[in-house]
C-alpha cells in the first residue's frame, strides 16, 4: 500500500495517475483502484477497495473475517520539498496524512481509520449469534449447555420442596 509519487509531485496541478491496489495479496481484491492527483499543496487520493479484515464478534468473542467496502477520500502532503529536499509546511491538523521524505504515500494508515470508522460499533460474527454462557463462559453457538437450566431448577427447587410438601 505504499506508492512512490516522486514523479506525480513534479509534475503540474491536475496531473493525475491510477493505480491497482495490492493485487495478489489476500486482502484486497482486484477491483480495487487508487486514483492520485497532483494539488497544489500536495496529492489527493481517491481509492475505492473493499478489504477482507478480521474482527472480533462482540458476543462470543471470536475472531472472524468481514469484509468492508471502503472509498477513501484524503489529500497527503509532502513533509519535503520533492526538488531540494527541503522541510515543507504540513498542515496542523490532527491526523493530517503526509508523503515521507523519500516520497513515499502509505495508503495503510488511512485504509485502517477508514475500516474503523466504517465497521460497526458491536461486529457480529452472524445476525444469530447466541454468545457465550453467562455461567461456565462456554460459546453457546457450540455447545449445548445447561448451566442456565441448572440455575433456573436452582433458584425454583424452594418452590418445589413447597409443592411437594403441600401436594
Ligand atoms: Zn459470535
Ligand atoms: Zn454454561
Amino acid at each position: 500500500m505504499r506508492y512512490n509519487v516522486a514523479q506525480l509531485l513534479k509534475e503540474e496541478i491536475g496531473s493525475t495517475r491510477a493505480y491497482p491496489i495490492g493485487q495478489g495479496s489476500d486482502s484486497y481484491n482486484e477491483a480495487n483502484c487508487l486514483w492520485l492527483m497532483r494539488t497544489d499543496r500536495g496529492i489527493w487520493a481517491s481509492a475505492q477497495l473493499s478489504t477482507l479484515g478480521t474482527s472480533v464478534c462482540s458476543r462470543c468473542l471470536v475472531p472472524f473475517s468481514q469484509s468492508l467496502e471502503l472509498s477513501i477520500e484524503e489529500e497527503y502532503y509532502p513533509v519535503a520539498d520533492v526538488h531540494t529536499g527541503k522541510p515543507m509546511e504540513v498542515p496542523d491538523e490532527e491526523g493530517a496524512f503526509v508523503i515521507d521524505d523519500a516520497n513515499i504515500l502509505d495508503l495503510t494508515e488511512a485504509v485502517r481509520q477508514y475500516r474503523i470508522a466504517l465497521g460497526p460499533m458491536k461486529p457480529l460474527c452472524s445476525e444469530g449469534c447466541l454468545g457465550l454462557c453467562t455461567v461456565c463462559g462456554g460459546n453457546l453457538n457450540l455447545q449445548d449447555c445447561t448451566c442456565l437450566d441448572n440455575a433456573i431448577d436452582s433458584r425454583l427447587a424452594p418452590l418445589l420442596q413447597f409443592l411437594n410438601r403441600e401436594g
